[in-house]
């Protein structure tokens, strides 16, 4: 097989079993389209429904072309694409949901933009059909991931996204537990590109993701991004020690100006006092925040940097 224009799907499968035969057959139309080999990874993960076993059956039938990954529980999403990952023969990789939100068909148009140079490419999804909470939430998300990763992407939550194989290797040797992925390859991207695709609303099985997977994949996306939220505890520290001194101040100064009948025994002395202590619980919760930071950056232990490839050496 030729790796050098080989193209791997990959599909993380969590009890989808009504979408799967719809999925393999799309999939499998729209890369007989691409004229170039091509390997469909499916990834099981975990699910309680038939969806293993029709996995197994598509591989067995299709040998070669469909190649299927069984977890032995349920590990998430992005979990399950990392273990697809570690399969990846192809010199492009393709993430795509298995629920069919998105379309398959656009799997060409990803393709053409990595060939034509972007290293991840990302897709917008328009017009979205999702309820309007998730639309909220991800918009949130979305212009956070932006700020800090200063990668112009609009869209960090859609799935449908292409990558060229040194990408997908930098992230198998990133051996953090809680991946985001989209968020981890654009860290290694030279060049990004992003393109709209087609959403469709799930028609199978329900979402996957309750309110609370949510909140905690929004906090793997923060986290794996930056340690800044531990800096803002120093901060608000500061702020409070601050103001603190400043009533301290105050007081000390109405307290000569009205004379002693003003001061109330002293309540509001004891306030300045209390905004100080407080202030300096905070800073040292920060200061523990700045070494928990590091700590976090280490046990991560992401690579150092990651050699794209090396030129001009005999
Ligand atoms: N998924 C998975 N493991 C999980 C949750 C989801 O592999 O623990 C898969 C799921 O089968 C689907 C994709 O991730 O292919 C996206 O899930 P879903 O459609 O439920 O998410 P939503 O579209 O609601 O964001
Ligand atoms: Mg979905």
């Amino acid at each position: 097989m030729d790796n050098a224009s080989l193209v791997s799907i990959v599909i993380p499968v969590y009890n989808e079993h009504e979408n799967l035969k719809e999925l393999i057959r799309r999939c499998v139309d729209s890369c007989d389209l691409l004229k170039r080999d091509y390997e469909i990874i499916l990834i099981d993960d975990g699910s309680r429904d038939d969806s293993a076993k029709m996995i197994t059956e598509a591989a067995e039938k299709h040998s070669g072309k469909i190649v299927g990954v069984l977890l032995n529980r349920n590990y998430g999403q992005h979990a399950a694409i990392m273990a697809g990952f570690a399969e990846v023969r192809g010199a492009i990789a393709v993430t795509l949901d298995a629920d069919l939100q998105n379309p398959p068909e656009e799997i060409p148009k990803l393709v053409k933009e990595i060939d034509e140079g972007a290293d991840v490419v990302g897709t917008i999804r328009v017009p979205r059909c999702d309820s309007i909470f998730r639309r909220m939430a991800s918009s949130v998300v979305n212009k956070a991931a932006r700020r800090a990763t200063g990668v112009d992407m609009h869209d960090y939550g859609c799935m449908l996204r292409a990558y060229k194989r040194h990408v997908i290797d930098a992230m198998l040797s990133c051996e953090e537990r809680s991946t985001f992925i989209p968020v981890l390859a654009n860290s290694f991207a030279r060049k990004t590109a992003e393109i709209e695709v087609k959403h469709a609303a799930r028609d199978a099985g329900e979402s996957k993701y309750s309110l609370w997977r949510l909140i905690n994949l929004q906090f793997d996306l923060l986290t794996s991004m930056t340690t800044f939220p531990l800096r803002i505890l120093s901060v608000v520290g500061c702020i409070i020690s601050a103001l603190g001194v400043g009533f301290g101040i105050l007081l000390l100064v109405l307290r000569i100006v009205n004379g002693p009948e003003w001061a109330v025994d002293g309540v509001f002395t004891m306030f300045s006092i209390l905004f100080l202590f407080i202030g300096a619980q905070f800073i040292g919760m920060g200061l523990l925040g700045e070494y928990i930071g590091r700590i976090y950056h280490d046990v991560r232990a992401r690579p150092r940097y990651f050699i794209e490839k090396i030129v001009g050496r005999k």
